[in-house]
């Protein structure tokens, strides 16, 4: 099946046409990779360490180029595509370094003259199942230390970001041996077709809770290695005590950045009764000063939706939401998948607007009675990648670092970012498996063996 991808903020320019690699493409891309992958794992670590500073070398050299894809095929805004680019270089020379850690451990056994050693190993194929919304970051950070540690990768990029999958993959391919690195193009049945096959090793697969779960249920029912990361529904909490106009200008840009469509987005904003009028007038006038414009523009801080389905249903949402609309609420009269920055009053800290994910520039208020009621508002979420709290008062900031329930506590910071180097994973519902990035990745490509030598 033939698929399109667009550029959302000038939709009738199709940016590239595709055929969906069906049944025999996932074959072929799996064999090939299992070939590889003998030869592959052989190589001293110095030596994949070393392909992986070469790419990310190379990524650097292109790097202007994969900026203006990703301008292009997902609307990101240009600053942001530019630190995209820049993280995946340094994740790729982070990993560059980190596969020549020490690679196991020694034990005393039970005959003193014994050795009782643990040693990693790569798991074989692993197929790396990615979403469009960081189309070169997210992928750069399963496929570094998945080869680092010796496994060869089949990756299935979204479709709304194949352009930007089929720069990176040359870049990337021509400093690994044949065959290490495949890329399958296509939709949901290109991936069920790599979860099911009963060669890939593992999947590691960032994307939505719903496809998320499928693939967890998948891989595990035949046996397969599986990690998942999730959408998000993150908090921001804004105490009495906080600096209002930092914490109201803050929130804006993490809200609605890149259109709010980034898993770790500030979706709910919780003030204490005393400061919500004052805080929601600040928000708002914060919210009215970015700049909604071409994410082609150096300016740009939201860009467009991704796609004219995320933009009708999120405006479906904000209908049964029943809540008062403050500022936006309407698609921009203009081409592209544009959508007002919109904050929304509610209630009911129940209201599915504070449920279920909203990947869109969209942010609901709820007042909060106390600081106690705050952080149970806050923890009531079951999707949370990162919750954030405002406060001059460090005890308070302890307080909540410790009681809110997420991956990441940011105090008086956006909830938006993520430091490459340190463990992090979806927390309750927006995570299965073990953790990622940081030296955390290798639990999820290797596996451990127990050696014990009786000399
Ligand atoms: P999605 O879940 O629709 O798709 C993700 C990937 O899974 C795509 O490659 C898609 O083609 C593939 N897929 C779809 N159905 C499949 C199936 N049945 N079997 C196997 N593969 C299947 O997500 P999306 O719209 O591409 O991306 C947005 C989502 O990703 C949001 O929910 C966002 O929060 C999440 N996300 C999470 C993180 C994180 O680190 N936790 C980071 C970025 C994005």
């Amino acid at each position: 099946m033939a698929f399109k991808s667009l550029n959302p903020h000038n939709p009738s320019e199709v940016i590239g046409e595709f055929e969906e690699a069906g049944p025999y493409d996932v074959e072929i891309a799996v064999v090939r990779a299992g070939e590889a992958f003998f030869e592959w794992r052989e190589q001293p670590a110095s030596v994949r360490g070393g392909a992986l500073a070469n790419i990310a070398d190379d990524v650097e050299k292109w790097a202007e180029e994969l900026v203006r894809f990703t301008v292009m095929e997902v609307g990101k805004p240009i600053g942001e595509a530019r630190a995209e680019v820049k993280q995946a270089v340094a994740i790729l020379r982070y990993y560059a370094q980190m596969v020549l850690a020490p690679e196991g451990e020694t034990y005393p056994a039970s005959r003193s003259k014994d050795w009782l050693i643990t040693r990693r190993h790569p798991l074989g194929v692993c197929a790396l199942i990615t979403p469009w919304n960081f189309p070169v970051v997210i992928p750069v950070w399963k496929f570094a230390p998945a080869l680092g540690y010796g496994n060869a990768v089949v990756s299935k990029p979204a479709p709304a970001s194949t352009v930007i999958a089929g720069t990176l993959a040359p870049i990337v391919a021509r400093h690994l041996p044949e065959g290490v690195l495949q890329v399958v193009p296509g939709g949901a049945e290109t991936g069920e077709l790599l979860v099911e096959h009963p060669d890939v090793a593992a999947v590691s697969f960032t994307g939505s809770m719903r496809v998320g779960r499928t693939v967890a249920r998948q891989a595990v029912s035949r046996g397969a290695k599986v990690q998942c990361e999730m959408g998000g529904q993150n908090p921001s909490v804004v105490l009495a005590d906080a600096d209002l106009d930092r914490a109201a200008k803050t929130i804006a840009y993490a809200a609605m950045g890149y259109a709010g469509q980034k898993r770790s987005a500030t979706s709910q904003v919780i003030a204490e009764d005393i400061v919500y009028e004052e805080l929601r007038d600040r928000l708002v006038a914060a919210v009215e000063k970015l700049e909604v414009v071409d994410p082609g523009e150096e300016n740009c801080q939201v860009g467009p939706m991704i796609e004219e389905d995320s933009r009708s249903s999120t405006l479906e949402t904000l209908a049964r939401s029943g809540g008062r609309i403050i500022t936006g609420g309407e698609p921009l009269d203009r081409d592209g998948f544009y959508l007002e920055p919109t904050l929304v009053e509610l209630e009911d800290p129940k209201n599915p607007l504070t449920q279920e994910e909203i990947l869109a520039p969209v942010a609901a208020l709820l007042k909060a009675g106390s600081a106690e009621e705050a952080v149970q508002i806050a923890n009531s979420v079951r999707q949370r990648h990162v919750a954030a709290v405002f406060t001059n008062d460090l005890d308070r900031a302890m307080e909540f670092a410790r009681r809110l329930e997420a991956g990441l506590v940011r105090v008086n910071a956006a909830t938006v970012g993520v430091d490459y180097h340190v463990p992090f994973e979806g927390f309750k519902d927006s995570g299965i498996g073990p953790e990622v990035q940081g030296l955390a990745a290798r639990d999820v490509y290797t596996e451990t063996r127990v050696i014990s030598i009786s000399p």
